[in-house]
């Protein structure tokens, strides 16, 4: 069967890249060999979001008396929270498998393998395309000798069929998933420990984002060994026992590695094709061409950022520059970036850490959280810090609080449309939002503060 665009993986890349390649009338197959929307929609964003909001209230309903509300917690029901979770799961995969359908993007059900420069192979059949997308992702990876037992040892993957909150957890990684989880167990009443080989948590954000981020953990009785390699672990009959490169040993009820994802591109033919592999990615070019002519990758197979966004965006450029129009290719700073855990973290642009490795001279304003209204109501601290170039645009928004995730927005419009912050300053913010935070570091950096305490 012959398609103007074979795209082998149905997760975030690949679906999205089908759509806009439908769009631009194009024939696709899409094959996916488990669930259409891939770790995004079934094992990742979503369904970790739903966690957190369900974290969210179990927090709140603990601290209802501080804002003179009566109300009990008495627990979490974890059957009722999957079911809240599995709710909004099923009915986002509906939504995009319909999508695809009214777009008409034939769907192939089983495995796919590369079998030539233009062609997949699935079980007896070979489907050839003018163009080959290969999207098939990542999965969590473990250090050499941990082995996951999915009992004791566990990755995401298991946290979200946890059949009860456990006692205790062990986290083994401060990146992204390692923070978002360890917020959700400790909302759900776990004792929580995080084990982080570099000095911070959220080594890739700015730093003063991840000490607010610690500081506010440590509040939260979230407790975290930084700048220590994990060494070994034992199983026990009642849990794990962690002993880490100093020496230190901690027991919990779990430990869950959140160490990283590596790209999934073993096995599938792609470098008897001559698609070029570097650790585990596949390498790509700015319009994320492989080394096979007509051969694409994109997602978390290729060693961007991973995140659905990201993918979505470069399966859109992709099913574009397929279609001849020439698209732009993707500045990765300008991607947002948000943590959600209680605070969240969100930034984009680069962080003053990037900003000194490329010689950018920079300005720089912090508001603190304490002096905006809204974020008061919602009981949390946090700062919006903007880094400017100096005499020009922005080129940094690194934000901490609770909910700041959905300010990011607006950093990415001023970071993208590179404005001065002189021009944003102009803008008028909502009173009390958030976001008046925002407009409060623009109004300093343009030399005329409004509601900064020095
Ligand atoms: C716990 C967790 C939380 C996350 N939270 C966020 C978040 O809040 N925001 C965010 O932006 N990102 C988040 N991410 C990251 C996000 O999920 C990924 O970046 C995104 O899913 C990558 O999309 P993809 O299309 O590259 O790959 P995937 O979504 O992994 O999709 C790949 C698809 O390919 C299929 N496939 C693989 N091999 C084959 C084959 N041979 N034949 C047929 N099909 C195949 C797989 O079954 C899968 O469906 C999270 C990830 C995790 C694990």
């Amino acid at each position: 069967m012959a398609y103007d665009i074979v795209v082998l993986g149905g997760g975030s890349g690949g679906y999205a890249c089908a759509l806009r390649a439908a769009e631009l009338g194009k024939t696709v197959a899409l094959i996916e060999k488990d669930k259409i929307g891939g770790t995004c929609l079934h094992r990742g964003c979503i369904p970790t979001k739903a966690l957190l909001h369900s974290a969210e209230i179990a927090d709140e309903t603990r601290e209802s008396e501080a804002y003179g509300v009566k109300a009990r917690f008495d627990g979490i029901d974890v059957p009722g929270v999957h079911a809240f979770k599995d709710k909004i799961v099923t009915r986002a995969w509906k939504g995009v498998q319909g999508l695809l359908k009214s777009a008409g993007v034939t769907i192939v059900e089983g495995e796919g393998r590369l079998v030539g420069p233009n062609r997949v192979q699935v079980g007896a059949e070979v489907y050839e395309g003018g163009s080959i997308v290969l999207a098939t992702g990542s999965a969590p990876k473990s250090l050499p000798g941990l082995e996951i037992d999915g009992e004791r040892v566990i990755t995401s993957e298991h946290t979200l069929k946890m059949d009860r909150v456990p006692t205790s957890v062990i986290v083994l990684g401060g990146g992204v998933i390692g923070v978002e989880l360890a917020s959700v167990y400790r909302s759900f009443g776990a004792e929580v420990t995080i084990v982080e080989a570099l000095p911070h948590l959220l080594p890739l954000e700015e730093e003063s984002s991840s000490k607010l981020l610690e500081r506010a953990f440590r509040r939260r009785g979230i407790k975290y060994e930084l700048g220590v390699f994990f060494d070994s672990v034992k199983t026990t009959d009642t849990g794990v026992v962690v002993t880490l490169a100093n020496g230190k040993t901690l027991d919990a009820e779990l430990l869950l590695v959140a160490v990283g994802r590596g790209a999934v591109s073993a096995g599938m033919g792609f470098e008897e094709q001559g698609v070029t592999i570097e650790r585990g990615a596949v390498v790509v070019d700015e319009h994320c061409q492989t080394s096979v002519p007509g051969v694409y990758a994109i997602g978390d197979l290729i060693p961007t950022l991973q995140l659905a966004h990201a993918g979505f965006a470069e399966g859109i450029m992709v099913a574009e520059h397929i279609a001849g129009l020439n698209p732009p290719p993707i500045d990765y700073d300008g991607v947002p970036r948000i943590t959600y855990s209680d605070p969240e973290v969100a930034s984009v642009g680069i962080t003053s850490k990037q900003a000194a490795e490329r010689g950018i001279e920079i300005v720089e304003q912090v508001y603190d959280l304490a002096g905006n209204p809204k974020s008061q109501i919602l009981g949390t601290s946090g700062a919006v810090k903007v880094l400017a170039q100096k005499d020009g645009p922005v080129v940094g928004v690194h934000m901490v609080g609770r909910r700041i995730g959905e300010l990011v927005t607006e950093g990415q419009l001023i970071y993208n449309w590179e404005a001065l912050p002189t021009e944003v300053a102009q803008l008028i913010h909502a009173h009390p939002t958030q976001s008046e935070a925002m407009g409060e570091a623009m109004l300093a950096l343009a030399g005329k503060p409004l509601h900064v305490h020095n």
